[in-house]
C-alpha cells in the first residue's frame, strides 16, 4: 500500500515509518496538518494514518477538507491521544473510516490500514482473483484449483479471499480473525480447523497446498502454483 503519516510526534511517526516502510510499504510523512493536506490531494494513497492533535491545521478539519472540498474517498486511519467518545464521534463524522487510541501497537495500525484498504477497494472492484491455477470469483463466490471447481463452507471462502487479495503478503492470526469472525478469537483453535478444512479441500482437487504457515507469525498465499 501507499500510506501517508500525518503526526507531529517525530517519535511516533518514525516509529510508523519505519515499521510500515520494514512490511513493504511505500510510506510519506508530513509533521503538521496543512503539509499532510497538500500531500494527500496531490498524491494518490491508498490509506492516510491522521492525528488529531496537529500545529496549523488539526486533523479533524484536515479529514473534513478531504471529504468535502477535495471528494477523495482515501481511507483515513484516525489517532488520538484523547479517549473520549465525544472525540470519537466527532472523528467519525468528519470523514474518518477508523480510529485508534494512543498507545497502540504499530501491527495494530497496520491491521486497520489494511482493513480499510480492503473495504475501499472491495468498493471498487470485485474481480476474480488469481493466482497460479487458483481462482475464486468474489462475485459467485466459487474458487477453482488445478482446473478443478472446488465447494468451501462461507468462512473458509473469506479466509482464502484474504489470503488471495494480497498474495505473499504474511497475514497475521489476529488479523485473519478481526476480518473474517470480526473479532479475534480466544484460542487459535478456530482458525486453525478452519484452515485444516481449506487445505484438505484445495489439495483434495490435486494441487499442493498453497497455503503457507509461518509459526507464530501468520499465514500466506504461496505464490507461482
Ligand atoms: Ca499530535
Amino acid at each position: 500500500m501507499r500510506i501517508l503519516i500525518i503526526e507531529d510526534d517525530a517519535t511516533i511517526a518514525a516509529n510508523l515509518y519505519d515499521f510500515l516502510e520494514g512490511r513493504g510499504h511505500s510510506v510519506d510523512a508530513a509533521a503538521d496538518g496543512i503539509t499532510g493536506l497538500h500531500l494527500a490531494v496531490s498524491q494518490d494513497f491508498d490509506a492516510i494514518v491522521l492525528d488529531i492533535g496537529l500545529p496549523g491545521m488539526d486533523g479533524l478539519t484536515v479529514a473534513r477538507k478531504l471529504r468535502e472540498e477535495a471528494h477523495t474517498e482515501v481511507p483515513i486511519l484516525m489517532l488520538t491521544a484523547r479517549d473520549t467518545l465525544e472525540d470519537k464521534l466527532e472523528g467519525f463524522s468528519r470523514g474518518a473510516d477508523d480510529y485508534l487510541v494512543k498507545p497502540f501497537l504499530l501491527r495494530e495500525v497496520e491491521a486497520r490500514l489494511t482493513a480499510m484498504h480492503r473495504r475501499s477497494s472491495g468498493r471498487v472492484t470485485s474481480r476474480p482473483l488469481e493466482s497460479g491455477t487458483l481462482t475464486l470469483d468474489p462475485k459467485t463466490m466459487s474458487v477453482r484449483f488445478s482446473g478443478t471447481e472446488v465447494k468451501l463452507p462461507p468462512k473458509c471462502l473469506r479466509i482464502l479471499e484474504l489470503l488471495m487479495q494480497e498474495p505473499g503478503r504474511v497475514i497475521s492470526r489476529d488479523e485473519i480473525e478481526r476480518l473474517v469472525w470480526g473479532e479475534a478469537q480466544e484460542t487459535s483453535d478456530t482458525l486453525r480447523s478452519h484452515l485444516h478444512t481449506l487445505r484438505r479441500a484445495l489439495t483434495a482437487a490435486g494441487g499442493q497446498d498453497p497455503v503457507e504457515t509461518l509459526h507464530g507469525i501468520g499465514y500466506r498465499l504461496r505464490t507461482g502454483l
